[in-house]
């Protein structure tokens, strides 16, 4: 399989705000990518550059090998942007064969109504839908052309649950047809369930780039904690099987993938740990993780 997306050093300011910072990604065809990150983490800057739509101040964007503006230009890609205005005086039957028509090899319109669950809205004016049924026209129009990549950011917000399991069925057959979705979301169960890989974004940076599962076992795992005099990281982040020292206070919590192993050698190691007290283990949570491996930012 080819590479559909390709980003090289890519780096991009807002005047002072360094929104990314020596971004690489490779995405194969094929592959559904979901990327994570805190508000501001600079997701929608990196997919408005993997579209064409803004350019890096450094580095390189590639879609299937093409500047992206050109890619865009030639139907290659599809995008469903956060906000994106819509017409509001045509139909949406209108609109969407309307935007088909702009592409060189296009869904059939009915195809493309019934992907994004659209039909029963056929014949309203799009200015009048609510803002749910506007996003399910915004995702028909990504579709429209029937694109090898798919760029989707916050692509259910406002979606019913209905609108998203026929939103996620959508993605789910292109990608087994060997097209390539990208989304951002800010839900972690929508990445766990229909992303094949995550790419999760803190302050402009990729901070963790993998299969689901491994990402899952990275921000997963237990949280050890308890309480110490001499709270130095690095008498801690030595220790088996531990990811991540914080210190709090006097109280140490670490962040391990074995917890069997990294207590064993704590208490086995008696000088260094002797005053270790109070120490209490708990399965971390999806959601507290990524707060944790994101640096601690609320999403
Ligand atoms: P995300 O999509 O992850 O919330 P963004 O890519 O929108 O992140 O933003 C990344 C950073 O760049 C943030 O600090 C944001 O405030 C800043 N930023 C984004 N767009 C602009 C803009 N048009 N002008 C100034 N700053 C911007």
């Amino acid at each position: 399989m080819g590479i559909a997306l390709e980003l090289k050093a890519v780096s991009r300011r807002y005047g002072a705000t360094v929104a990314l910072n020596g971004v690489d990604l490779d995405v194969e065809q094929g592959q559904a990518v979901a990327v994570l990150g805190p508000n501001g983490a600079g997701k929608t800057t990196m997919l408005s550059i993997a579209l064409g739509l803004l350019s890096p101040d450094e580095g390189t964007a590639r879609v299937f090998g093409r500047l992206p503006a050109e890619a865009l230009k030639r139907g290659e890609v599809g995008a469903l942007l956060q906000d994106a205005g819509l017409l509001d005086d045509v139909r949406v039957a209108e609109l969407v064969a309307a935007v088909a028509g702009m592409y060189p090899r296009p869904m059939p319109v009915e195809r493309v109504m019934q992907a994004a669950g659209v039909q029963d809205l056929a014949g309203r004016r799009v200015g009048r839908l609510s803002g749910g049924q506007q996003q399910r026209v915004r995702f028909a129009l990504a579709l429209a052309g029937d694109p090898a990549l798919l760029v989707l950011d916050e692509p259910t917000v406002g979606l019913d649950v209905e609108s998203r399991r026929a939103l996620w069925q959508e993605v789910r057959a292109r990608t087994a047809a060997g097209r390539t979705v990208v989304f951002a979301t800010h839900y972690l169960t929508e990445a766990d369930d229909y992303a094949d890989r995550i790419v999760l974004l803190a302050d402009g940076e990729i901070v963790a780039d993998g299969p689901v599962d491994a990402i899952k076992s990275l921000v997963g795992g237990t949280e050890i904690r308890f309480r110490t005099d001499r709270t130095d990281v690095s008498r801690f982040e030595r220790l088996p099987g531990v990811r991540q020292v914080r210190i709090e206070g006097r109280t140490v919590a670490l962040r391990t993938g074995d917890s069997d192993a990294t207590l064993r050698t704590l208490f086995a190691t008696f000088d260094a740990f002797d005053d270790v007290r109070d120490v209490r283990t708990a399965s971390t949570d999806l959601e507290s993780a990524f707060v944790s491996l994101t640096g601690g930012q609320e999403r």
